[in-house]
């Protein structure tokens, strides 16, 4: 079929107007930045207008800002594998790296090992030094995690999908692996979350984060989440005890004691616009279902994989069989074609040293687009366009 057909027979295509994409934009970046739906501004604008500026602090009880963190989370839930009581919006993956690492690593005493992958996105691995820094732990980064997994190991810390290959660790098998060896898995969710179908609770995961601002569309820093399986949360402590994940935050009692449950991993006051537009993005992804946005994206990958295949210098990177949204490939001038293509109105990124990375976020994204990228990618390298000195210049955001 052509491009064009692929799209006609796309049950998802209706999607796309649910965005604001710009006019002549081809966006392979919403791995890294979900664009905005169109019922953000609307719901944004009334709670800046109504609840914000009407109602003021009685918005808290009024319009349940209160519960939010956890309102949000349990509509995240199913999307993970989760239930409802097991996921909590709050601050950002590195933050709720720092306490899930703490809260795990006191779930073991006696063992302080963080395991975590080599190559895995660097906050994962500085949260971990990190905490060792305070003496709690030491860190191993291993190329194989899983066979470095001993009596010494407290927690595995990985990611679902590897952030620049899209590489996808089997959770089940590898959740088994840690708990075999007596440790906890901390799964980084940010690189599959609204992407691919997650199942924490079928494999028997016992943490995870995940991002907001990527394939949920919530919005530049959209705060994050953290999921903690309900039988450990009558034993989970962490570290960041602020007053809103204590039992009754406005008893202002003398000690910290935490919520029960998933409440206890709050810290301070919630983002609520951010949180209010996050919602809006997991109500709207939630709702297409993720096993057909999962079915589409593997379909856009794939096009764009034959289509690109005789570019010369231009090597994939990712895996042919199980992956994420986004595509890795290697060229030696990565950086600067990278550039030529935004441009061009072709969206993607850079990451160091050689990698052109590409999201196929697959709610907006038509197969004609793919294919266009794919032509406009294929002439940027044939005609040397990308070898210009403005090309060149590094920016401080790639
Ligand atoms: C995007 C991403 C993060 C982001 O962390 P923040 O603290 O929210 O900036 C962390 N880990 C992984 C694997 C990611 O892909």
């Amino acid at each position: 079929m052509t491009p064009e057909q692929l799209d006609a027979a796309d049950e998802l295509a209706f999607a796309r107007d649910l965005f604001a994409l710009p006019e002549g934009v081809i966006y392979l970046d919403g791995n890294s930045l979900g664009p905005l739906p169109h019922a953000t501004t609307a719901r944004l604008s009334a709670v800046i207008a109504e609840e914000w500026g009407g109602d003021l602090i009685t918005s808290w009880n009024r319009h349940d800002w209160i519960g939010a963190p956890a309102r949000v989370g349990a509509k995240i839930a199913p999307l993970i594998g989760a239930a409802a009581d097991e996921v909590i919006v709050a601050d950002s993956v590195s933050v709720n790296l720092f306490k899930l690492l703490a809260g795990a690593l006191a779930m073991r005493p006696g063992r302080r090992r963080i395991v975590v992958a080599a190559g895995d996105f660097p906050t994962d691995l500085y949260m971990a030094q990190g905490i060792a820094s305070l003496g709690l732990a030491e860190v191993i980064a291993a190329d194989d995690p899983v066979a470095a997994l001993d009596d010494r190991t407290a927690v595995l810390l990985l990611s679902q999908v590897n952030y620049k290959t899209a590489a996808l660790a089997d959770m089940a098998t590898v959740t088994a692996a840690a708990h075999r060896a007596g440790a906890l898995v901390l799964w980084d969710l940010s690189h599959s979350v609204g992407a691919l179908p997650v199942d924490l609770g079928g494999a028997g995961a016992d943490l995870a984060v995940g991002c907001g601002y990527k394939y949920l569309n919530g919005g530049p820093g959209a705060p994050a989440f953290a999921f903690v399986a309900r039988r450990h949360q009558a034993d989970f402590r962490q570290p960041l005890s602020g007053w809103m994940g204590h039992a009754a935050p406005f008893a202002f009692a003398g000690d910290y004691e935490p919520a029960p449950g998933i409440g206890r991993l709050a810290c301070g006051t919630p983002p609520i616009l951010s949180l209010m537009a996050l919602e809006v993005g997991v109500e709207l992804i939630a709702g297409l279902g993720v096993d057909r946005l999962a079915a589409k994206s593997r379909a856009l990958t794939e096009l764009f994989i034959t289509a690109v295949a005789d570019i010369p210098g231009l090597t994939l990177a990712s895996p042919m069989g199980p992956r994420g949204s986004h595509l890795a490939f290697r060229h030696p001038n990565a950086y600067a074609i990278c550039q030529a293509l935004i441009a061009r109105g072709v969206i993607g990124d850079f990451r160091d040293p050689d990698i052109l990375r590409f999201g196929f976020a697959p709610a907006y994204l038509r197969f004609a687009d793919v294919a266009a990228a794919a032509a406009i990618l294929a002439e940027i390298v044939a005609t040397g366009a990308w070898d210009r000195p403005e090309f060149h210049a590094r920016q401080a955001v790639t």
